[in-house]
């Protein structure tokens, strides 16, 4: 979307951008064009926090069926009257609490900064609904995927494991309006088949819970019984797979 219509709208409906709900407008036609390439012809989408239609509008010529979920209800009515068409359900609701519909669909959101890494961790517990995401993150948060060596996060396990990821463009802050504090970079994440369970997901929780701490003492404190001397090692010193492997241990 322009700077001009972005603004025109923002008058128009005399609204504000809310910062509550971090919104920060895209207004770069050329990573707009760059993110939503990544959609296939028909597929069915869902986009986290649409806001005033940004990629929601080149979304719609190209999936099957688009869903899209926007916790502000002042931009849904907004987004209602540009896009009066069929395949795009709003939904009115915040993301962390929806419950994603069966079958797979490619999620595409520029993300709101202030709950990046739940939102993430929620398409990571839920991938068996999503075949991949194309998510607009703080460049601080895509530097960590890449980073050499530790400490890292549940994220970064969980990326390793479940998925292949590449970085699809940059976006310095000039690109949205009003401009954030931060560049930000555009991701790619293509989910691999493996199962996620359960179980791992809460040892994930317990090993990072406390991360400072010795990793023994953390899994002891959730009730997991550990068979071997782990030592002085804390959960950042184990790499994704090796984590993995002590979670086949204690289970
Ligand atoms: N997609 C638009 C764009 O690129 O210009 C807006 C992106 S803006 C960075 C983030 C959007 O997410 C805002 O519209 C905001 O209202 C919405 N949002 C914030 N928290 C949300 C949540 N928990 N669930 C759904 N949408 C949310």
């Amino acid at each position: 979307m322009s700077v001009r219509r972005t603004l025109d709208l923002l008058e128009q409906y005399e609204l504000k951008a809310k910062k509550k709900y971090g919104q920060n407008f895209l207004v770069d036609e050329k990573i707009i064009q760059k993110i939503t390439d990544t959609v296939e012809a028909g597929e069915n989408v869902i986009e986290v926090g649409p806001g005033l239609g940004a990629l929601t509008g080149r979304l719609l010529r190209k999936a099957g069926k688009l869903t899209a979920y926007e916790i502000d209800g002042d931009l849904v009515e907004i987004l209602k009257q540009q896009f009066p068409d069929e395949k795009l359900q709003l939904v009115n609701e915040d993301f962390l609490k929806a419950e994603l519909h069966d079958g797979k669909s490619v999620l595409v959101s520029n993300l709101p900064y202030y709950i990046t890494g739940d939102i993430l961790l929620k398409c990571f517990w839920e991938k068996d609904k999503l075949c991949r995401m194309t998510v607009m993150m703080q460049k601080e948060v895509a530097d960590k995927f890449f980073a050499e060596g530790y400490p890292y996060g549940m994220l970064n396990v969980l990326a390793d494991l479940y998925s292949e990821y590449r970085i699809i463009c940059k976006a310095d802050r000039h690109c949205f309006i009003p401009a954030p504090n931060v560049d930000s970079i555009v991701m790619e994440f293509v989910f691999n088949d493996k199962v996620l369970d359960e179980g791992f997901c809460s040892f994930l929780e317990a090993c990072f819970r406390q991360r400072r701490k010795l990793l023994s003492g953390n899994l002891k404190k959730a009730g997991y019984q550990i068979n071997r001397d782990l030592g002085k090692i804390r959960v950042d010193e184990l790499s994704p797979q090796e984590l993995y492997r002590l979670y086949e241990e204690v289970r």
